[in-house]
């Protein structure tokens, strides 16, 4: 997540249940463990935009995508950044099954980068980053290894990396302009960042950011026919719709765009510290949060029609 700065509102909405609950356990806290123990490792050195640290982040994702069938959208995975320092977003994509709904598109996010290296807490200069945003990095993994394995989505994905995020969202702003400029058919954008540590005395496992602006936290909730995903009033007075990269696509596109969150600023100390570090994740957690989300995801990618909107 980035640091915080600007504001705007929206109005309110309700839920309701039809669907029936879906469990699925496709991956779990070994398979989290193993990229969140290399992402935030301190061989990457806190992967700073630009860096050798996050040139091996940005290997590691384009070499698991190759193996989980999700191909890439431009000429390569790495959608290079048109500023100054050496940056790429990775996008990937997997085409949808049907003849249709395929031109439209649902977009999974989070970026890979951090902070690098700055601070000094008991020796350790290494900012690596685990929560912010390892954690939300790992979920698209395991969910472009779900989708690419299993191949049901009607509609078309695109899996995306971002970079540069810390530095002002750069490499969202970068994407969602040129896939603006080439008239990309987006039906939402889905992002996740620090999905680490659960909230605590919540009735839901992850918030929305943006959540009163759209229904999408209400029809997920319908997907999963239970109550996955909450309000954060203080997600809302830190402006975290503005502060992640499902911004930029809000800005350019007008469409559903908004990120799936477990840090409530209440349950984690380290935000943009040295000590956020893997030792502190909760792996059943996040294994957790990517299971559910696969379940409405697919149902989302499926509907027959664009029912997640933003109110009017
Ligand atoms: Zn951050």
């Amino acid at each position: 997540m980035g640091n915080a700065s600007v504001s705007d509102t929206n109005g309110g909405h309700s839920a309701t249940a039809t669907y029936p609950p879906v469990e699925i356990r496709f991956t779990d806290s070994t398979a989290v463990a193993r990229h969140m123990y290399f992402l935030a490792s301190d061989a990457l050195k806190g992967r700073d935009t630009g860096s050798e640290g996050i040139a091996k982040a940005a290997t590691y994702i384009e070499t698991l995508f190759d193996k989980n069938g999700i191909v890439p959208y431009f000429s390569s995975y790495r959608d290079s950044l048109s500023n100054k320092r050496k940056a790429y977003n990775v996008v990937g994509y997997l085409e949808g099954n049907d003849a249709t709904l395929k031109d439209e598109f649902v977009i999974i996010g989070a970026h890979y980068d951090h902070i690098g290296i700055g601070g000094r807490v008991r020796g350790d200069a290494i900012a690596n980053g685990a929560n912010d945003n390892a954690s939300g990095t790992t979920a698209v993994l395991e969910l472009a290894r779900y989708f690419g394995k299993e191949k049901r989505n009607r509609r078309s994905m695109m899996f995306v990396l971002f970079s540069a995020e810390e530095l002002g969202l750069l490499g969202s702003k970068h994407l969602a302009r040129k896939l603006m400029e080439q008239d990309f058919n987006l039906y939402a954008m889905v992002n996740f960042e620090m999905i680490g540590v659960p909230m605590k005395g919540r009735d839901h496992i992850v918030y929305l950011s943006g959540y009163k602006r759209s229904n999408m936290a209400d029809k997920l909730n319908e997907y999963a026919g239970k109550k996955l995903i909450g309000y954060s009033s203080t997600a809302a007075r830190n402006y975290v719709f503005q502060r992640s990269d499902n911004y930029p696509f809000h800005r350019e596109f007008r469409v559903p765009s908004q990120t799936i969150c477990s840090f409530d600023f209440n349950n984690y100390p380290y935000y943009h510290h040295v000590d956020d570090e893997v030792d502190k994740m909760d792996f059943t957690h996040m294994a957790t949060v990517v299971n559910e989300m696969i379940s409405v995801l697919e149902r989302m990618v499926n509907a027959p029609t664009k029912e997640i909107r933003y109110n009017k």
